[in-house]
């Protein structure tokens, strides 16, 4: 899952990623105003972490020019601790969560698991299709109860795919948010991939779509 970090304090940013890497996400760290527009503008982010304070534009500014193009990828603005007026103005921006500095960084991921998955339409952590089970929080798959083995790029792909369950996901969306968008890979590395999460999960796990992309049915077939 890709990640947009937005964070100017350099040593905040380093211990996001570090954090946000060992938690399977693919993770882009920018560290001024313009950029961070720029790239929440044209780039497809699962969800996007966003400080305010920022040179250049500020981080509010930044998400205001977001939702005014229509860019609805779910964002968690990190605020000044006590500073009520921030929450309001970033939530009226169209902030879906915030968490006040200085944040532990169990409950930094535990909000955005969940502002994820409500904009994938989801409420809980963990999601069932027939006998397979992915449980979010312990980034663990189980077919049948049983716990399966899965390399982090395998868990990524499927976690991904389960997540957006009932949707067809293209192969280059897949590619951004298993491999992330600098990490050139030709499109034979998902189909491999595909192919081996397949072996584990079983063969009627995901769905090819020919031309457009795979998918994790809603139900069971
Ligand atoms: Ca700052």
């Amino acid at each position: 899952m890709r990640v947009l970090v937005v964070e100017d304090d350099r040593r905040i940013a380093a211990d996001l990623e570090r954090a946000l890497i060992a938690a399977g996400y693919v993770v882009e760290v920018v560290r001024d105003g313009e950029e961070a527009w720029f790239r929440g503008d044209t780039e497809d982010y699962a969800a996007v972490i966003l400080d305010l304070g920022l040179p250049g534009m500020d981080g509010l500014a930044v998400l205001k020019r977001w939702r005014q193009n229509g860019r609805v990828m779910p964002v968690l603005i990190l605020t000044a601790r006590g500073s009520w007026a921030e929450r309001v103005d970033g939530i009226d921006a169209g902030a879906d969560d915030y968490l006040p500095k200085p944040f532990r960084i169990e409950e930094l991921l535990a909000r955005l698991r969940s502002i994820v998955r409500r904009s994938a339409g989801h409420a809980s952590s963990v999601v069932s299709v027939g006998d397979i089970t992915l449980d979010e929080r312990q980034m663990k798959i189980c077919v049948g109860g049983i716990p399966v083995t899965l390399s982090p790029l395998e868990y990524r792909l499927a976690a991904y795919l389960f997540l957006h369950r009932g949707r067809v996901v293209t192969q280059q969306e897949l590619s951004e948010n298993v491999y992330g968008q600098d990490d050139a890979h030709d499109s034979n590395a998902i189909e491999v991939l595909i192919g081996r999460v397949r072996k584990k999960l079983g063969a009627g796990a995901i769905e090819t779509r020919r031309g457009f992309g795979y998918l994790v049915p809603e139900r069971a077939p």
